[in-house]
């Protein structure tokens, strides 16, 4: 790529050393000139994605990437494109991989409880948004400089749309020595179980220094996973043997929950409080979402055009202004557009309130898991008979905000829709 081989990437950042290299994807390390900050950038090619089908899955990350924040989850800063190229900007994790240190030796039962409560507290976060992992491996988990964990990799992740109607997901994935039997067996699976599986191999290789289920030949691999054969080395503590045979169940209805996991004592200890614990960063990105004086703004045409092709959609992603975005073009006039939206929020029961003349807040009745719910609507006039609205939210919880989006919102708007960004 261009802009990569003369080290700058848009004037912004300065591109170094290779990270690492997944199927579809280098890292870089690279600095953001204005800050000097070091960032980690993943640099996908486009047409790779293309030919393998894989669009929908890079799309999914994307997504994935947006709706989830948290201390130990590599953060996405912004997603950029080229023409060849999609760039993902994220959080630098200068520990490198847990794997590697794994590999080393391993680790005092103080600092795998460590890891694996971190671990934990970002898989219960994932969970409560609807969202799988379904790759969690050491290679995944990363370090950052203070030596804590940040899980990475959301490629293969589930959003609750891939539920077929029973609920269950059906696509085969993972890395063969830390997948769930039932994820292996192609019947359908529940995501959260088969993560609650691929936590409890980390947790036993992170305090053994090998793996629990291991063999040259896959399918005897396999063999002991379904037996759920594999031996505790003497070094173990008795509380920890206890909660791995519970964790390593071969039936997903019988293996402990993320939520009781939180509950065992030895899991508990050290933590001050289940809440101070699991508490996200989500309320930092809704201060940045504070919306009255920022002042309307047209599209740029590059995301005017993204946003309407049928390709890669990005435009929702190239500004924290419009991350948690929802953005549909319409032919109706203005006026008629405001209308419509006060008589559909009404309908909600969300209070509705003139910030500008074309921007409207909404505010639902009901407290929610973060409050109650806001959600601001913009319109910009772009040409005579096109107008482009933007939805996004003020406050309360993301999933919470996507729920009643997507079941209430949008079809309540059909009527003057002419088309949602990326459909
Ligand atoms: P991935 O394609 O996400 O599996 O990334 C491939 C490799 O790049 C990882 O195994 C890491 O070694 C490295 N890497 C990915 N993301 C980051 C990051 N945010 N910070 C540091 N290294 C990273």
């Amino acid at each position: 790529m261009e802009e990569l081989k003369a080290n700058m990437l848009f004037g912004k950042y300065e591109v170094g050393r290779i990270l690492g290299k997944g199927t579809f994807a280098k890292v870089y390390y690279a600095k953001e000139i204005a800050t000097g900050e070091g960032v980690a950038i993943k640099v996908i090619d486009k047409d790779k994605v293309r030919k393998e089908g894989m669009m929908e899955q890079i799309k999914r990350e994307i997504s994935v990437m947006r709706l989830v924040k948290h201390p130990n989850i590599v953060n996405l800063k912004e997603v950029m494109a080229t023409k060849t190229k999609i760039l993902f900007v994220m959080e630098y994790a200068r520990g490198g991989e847990l794997f590697d240190k794994v590999a080393k030796g391993k680790f005092k039962e103080e600092l795998a409880r460590k890891y694996f409560q971190q671990l934990i507290s970002a898989v219960d976060y994932c969970h409560s948004r609807g969202v799988s992992h379904r790759d969690l491996k050491p290679e995944n988990l990363l370090l950052d400089e203070n030596g804590d964990l940040k899980v990475s990799d959301f490629g293969l992740s589930a959003l609750p749309e891939q539920l077929r109607q029973d609920g269950l997901l059906h696509t085969q994935c993972g890395t063969p020595a830390y997948v769930a039997p039932e994820v292996v067996r192609k019947r359908g699976y529940n995501g959260f179980k088969a993560d609650t599986w691929s936590c409890g191999v980390i947790l036993y290789a992170l305090l053994a220094g090998f793996l629990p289920f291991q063999h040259e030949n896959l399918m005897s691999m396999y063999t002991k996973v379904f037996k759920e054969d594999y031996q505790f080395p003497p070094w173990f503590s008795p509380e920890s043997k206890r909660l791995i045979s519970k964790i390593l169940v071969a039936d997903p209805e019988r293996r402990i929950t993320i939520s009781s996991i939180m509950n065992v004592p030895w899991f508990r200890k050290g933590l001050s409080s289940l809440s101070t614990f699991t508490t996200s960063n989500d309320d930092v990105e809704l201060e940045a979402k504070v919306i009255d004086s920022s002042p309307p703004q047209f599209f740029n045409a590059f995301e005017f055009i993204s946003s309407m092709s049928s390709g890669f959609d990005l435009s929702g992603l190239f500004e924290e202004k419009k991350k948690r975005g929802s953005i549909f073009t319409s032919k109706c006039s203005v006026l008629e557009i405001v209308t419509k939206i006060e008589s559909a929020a009404k309908n909600l029961k969300f209070k509705v309130k003139k910030v500008k003349d074309f921007k409207l807040k909404l505010q639902g009745s009901c407290e929610g898991r973060k409050g109650k719910l806001a959600v601001s609507a913009e319109i910009y006039e772009v040409a005579p008979e096109l107008a482009v609205v933007e939805f996004s939210k003020c406050s309360g919880d993301t999933f919470e905000y996507v729920k009643v989006f997507e079941e209430d919102v949008r079809p309540a708007l059909k009527d003057i829709v002419w088309s949602w960004q990326g459909e």
